[in-house]
């Protein structure tokens, strides 16, 4: 058999842990054997990013604004106890915060849909894809406890140093106050990233605030988002037959949880942030969640949406054998591996992709899965495989 023959290499990000674990198995039983891989290797695990003061990511970024598909493993995000764990000589940041802001990219998390795991919300029958616009309001807020009477206001200072003032409010008392803020350009590129990919993926695009009471700050996100869509996006989404539309949050939620599911929601950071946890967790399982990230020029970055799974690793150095779910992981390759297929016309590696994904999906409704899954499964009879056993069992199927 002849492998699948590539044109131009995709962007890999190795990445921690577990997850690194699985990386090497999925290439070694599920792509190589089959596609004439060409990629272009970026070690993100976190000794590299160490060794390198963290120029790797910085570079695996720029290659993925280069080559346009990039494919990440999950990577450790440094926190105290990681300083200490790889003697660290910083507290590198966040890959994928470092990534996000060179693409200038907005996040999209879609779950897996299989049969035997069946979402909590009876309606839903197809994935919904959660869009979190992932800067500013009250993750950029500057914030104040006040002890005492007085007058809080709002003031900007111009250039010239012209001032411009808004009463807040007269306390009487003690309280609290927020002041927080978002740009017309990361709206605007978020805006752009969520037509974008909605007229990939053919879906129809949700976009919700809470316009009636904030009349100037989310009334902007509406405002843009429509300016956008009619000067640029509009014929495009007649042509695919999608619509956009915008709604009250409070009417986009009621309308959620009567859906069956199949658009993308686009969300403000906060609205987002929420939203994503409680429509993974309804959807069955983290490990079954996908996640691309999109730059308004149409650059792709797939990964899983979940972490190293580092409880797992910690039992696999120990010799245990672990039973971890690969299946987002291999969902990011095959995102990956069809996106690079779509852009260079090369109809058999998009097909490959599709035999890839239909094989982990059947072997799952065969009965045959990884622990996660087997706890929470409709399936009456399953087996319980092991890691590897698990991605061989996918190969035999492919
Ligand atoms: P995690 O790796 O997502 O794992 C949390 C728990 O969820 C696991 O212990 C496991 O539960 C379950 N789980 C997640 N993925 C699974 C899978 N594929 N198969 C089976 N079970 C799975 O989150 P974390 O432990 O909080 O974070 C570990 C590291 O990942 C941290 O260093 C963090 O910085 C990093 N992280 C990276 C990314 C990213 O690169 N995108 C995202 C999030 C976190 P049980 O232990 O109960 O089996
Ligand atoms: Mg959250």
């Amino acid at each position: 058999m002849s492998k699948i023959a590539m044109m131009t290499p995709l962007v890999e990000m190795d990445g921690d842990e577990m997850t690194r674990i699985l990386w090497r198995m999925i290439k070694e039983e599920l792509i190589l054997p089959f596609v004439d891989l060409k990629t272009e290797y970026y070690d993100l695990g976190l000794e590299k990013r160490n060794e390198t003061d963290d120029k790797i990511t910085v570079e695996s970024a720029e290659a993925a604004k280069k080559y346009k598909v990039a494919v990440k493993c999950a990577t450790i995000t440094p926190n105290a106890a990681r300083m200490e764990e790889y003697k660290l000589k910083e507290m590198w940041k966040s890959p994928n915060g470092t990534i996000r802001a060179i693409l200038d990219g907005t996040v999209f998390r879609a779950p897996i849909i299989v049969k035997g795991i069946e979402p909590n919300v009876r309606t839903w029958k197809k994935p919904i894809t959660i869009a979190r616009h992932a800067y500013g309001d009250v993750y950029r807020a500057s914030e104040m406890k006040v002890s005492k009477p007085g007058k809080a206001e709002l003031v900007f200072t111009d250039e010239n140093g012209n001032e411009t003032r808004e009463l807040i409010h007269e306390f009487t008392g003690p309280g609290i106050l927020q002041g927080m803020h978002n740009t017309e350009k990361s709206i605007r590129s978020f805006a752009k990233s969520c037509f974008t990919y909605a007229l990939d993926t053919k879906q129809d695009l949700w976009f919700a605030s809470k316009d009636t009471i904030s009349k100037k700050y989310d009334h902007t996100f509406k405002d843009i988002m429509q300016e956008i869509f009619e000067a640029e996006y509009e014929e495009r989404f007649k042509a695919a037959g999608i619509t956009y539309f915008y709604t009250l949050i409070d009417d986009a939620v009621a309308r959620v949880m009567k859906s069956e599911g199949g658009y993308i929601w686009a969300c403000k950071n906060y609205d987002g942030d929420v939203m994503s946890d409680m429509v993974s967790s309804a959807f069955g399982s983290l490990a079954m969640m996908t996640s691309v990230l999109v730059s308004p020029e149409g650059c792709y970055e797939y990964e899983a949406a979940h972490g190293t799974v580092q409880r797992h690793y910690y039992k696999h150095l120990a010799g245990e054998e672990t039973s971890t779910n690969s299946v987002a992981t291999i969902f990011a390759w095959t995102g990956a591996l069809r996106k690079r297929g779509e852009l260079d016309h090369l109809p058999e590696l998009m097909a490959f992709a599709d035999r890839l994904e239909a094989a982990t999906l059947a072997t799952i409704e065969e009965g045959k899965m990884t622990k996660d899954l087997a706890l929470i499964t409709t399936l009456p009879e399953v087996t319980v495989l092991n890691s590897r056993d698990f991605i061989k069992a996918i190969r035999e199927k492919l």
